[in-house]
């Protein structure tokens, strides 16, 4: 069973010019193939939607690597299968991932986005501080970041701007400098994540060697408060651990992983959660791009999720974001969430890092920082 009628569609585009240091996301730096790829892409989507027809999308979401490297032309093709093949609500919302360096040389390309579609932009600001964006290994600069933001917020009222912030021996006040900026330049979403040293990065490699080491758990809660409290009193809503936006701007694709509706993904590496079975498609651009020459499908772990972990992902999602919707607990699994967990619920609450509010149990500021140890607490 399925609360949620409208379900989402996922896009993985897994190119980029060069990887960044601290990425471990699925991406190729051969661009060559970007042709072949975008027509098997296309080729998915169209073979796919038979299974969905009884389906209705309120979003649509292009992530990747990055997929304004692609051309108008193949964005706006890959939209049009979409659009064809699935049935998609006239007021979807349509995201597309971008980097500022794809928007220097092209004054065309942010309308024209807009045209063929796309109604939210996210920007992959990082920083507004130069010598973080040369730790971070980006090809844009501060005054690139500014500027292209300024214009993207003239075509996309909807624009959300990512920012990593405890870097290695940065300040306090430079991690806040960025978000200032970008409160100024009146950006309605920020997502706001800690740099994490994923194994398989080179990052990790020089944690390894003891060159560049993370900051520990207190500092890295000093910048998590110190960010929270700035947005917070500019008016920015909370709605999921590293997310804030002004009222209205909450992204519909991310609450989708959040409030556990389904949603379909495409492009290799891509995930996808459709009526209790989770599937993912293979990681690898070379085997993607054979098997749907031959209109097979890439999918692999495809697994029927126990009702023990369907609830165990119901938990850990809600209480990232807006809480455990408690009607909706209930109408999934058949039981109270506030009775079956009476004992955890009521220590939380008592320590002052969770609450019932709004027909949700969720997480106050406090326990956003401890999400991970008390998710632990409701697990089978
Ligand atoms: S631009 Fe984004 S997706 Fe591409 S390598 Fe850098 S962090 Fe990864």
């Amino acid at each position: 069973m399925n609360y949620m009628n409208k379900s989402g569609i996922y896009i993985h585009i897994p190119f980029c010019r060069r990887k960044c240091s601290y990425c471990d996301f699925y991406l190729v730096t051969n661009l060559s193939v970007i042709g072949k790829f975008t027509s098997n892409l296309r080729n998915e989507i169209a073979l796919s939607s038979r299974f969905y027809q009884d389906v209705e999308f309120d979003s649509v979401f292009f992530g990747g690597g990055t997929p304004s490297l692609l051309s108008v032309d193949d964005l706006a093709a890959i939209l049009k299968t979409i659009k064809d093949e699935y049935r998609i609500s006239d007021s979807a919302e349509i995201s597309i991932e971008s980097n500022p360096e794809d928007f220097t040389e092209d004054n065309s390309k942010l309308p024209a986005l807009r045209d063929i579609g796309f109604n939210r932009i996210s920007l992959g600001v990082q920083s507004l501080i130069d010598d973080e964006l040369k730790f971070l290994t980006r090809e844009h600069d501060s005054d690139m970041a500014v500027r292209v933001t300024q214009r993207a917020l003239k075509y996309f009222e909807n624009l959300s701007a990512d920012v990593i912030y405890s870097l290695p021996e940065q300040k306090l006040q430079s991690s806040g400098r960025t978000v200032d900026k970008l409160i100024e330049l009146g950006v309605p979403h920020i997502s706001a994540y800690t740099l994490i040293f994923e194994s398989n990065t080179v990052l990790n490699k020089l944690r390894r060697k003891n060159i560049t080491l993370p900051n520990n758990e207190s500092l890295e809660a000093g910048f998590y408060y110190f960010i929270t409290e700035k947005l917070l009193s500019a008016g920015y809503n909370h709605y999921e651990v590293s997310n804030y936006s002004l009222q209205g701007f909450e992204s519909r694709h991310n609450m989708k992983y959040w409030d556990y509706a389904d949603y379909i993904g495409f492009g290799p590496s891509a995930h996808s959660l459709f009526r209790g079975k989770r599937w993912n498609n293979v990681r690898n651009i070379i085997l993607y791009n054979n098997l749907l020459k031959e209109n097979r499908l890439t999918y692999e772990n495809i697994t029927m999720l126990t009702a023990a972990e369907k609830q165990n992902e119901f938990i850990l999602c809600g209480l990232r974001a807006q809480g455990i919707h408690l009607l909706n607990f209930s109408k999934l699994f058949g039981k109270n969430f506030s009775e079956i967990f009476v004992n955890q619920t009521d220590r939380y609450i008592r320590n002052g890092f969770a609450e019932y509010t709004s027909g949700r149990f969720r997480l106050t500021e406090k326990g956003y920082l401890l999400a991970d140890e008390i998710t632990l607490a409701f697990l089978n």
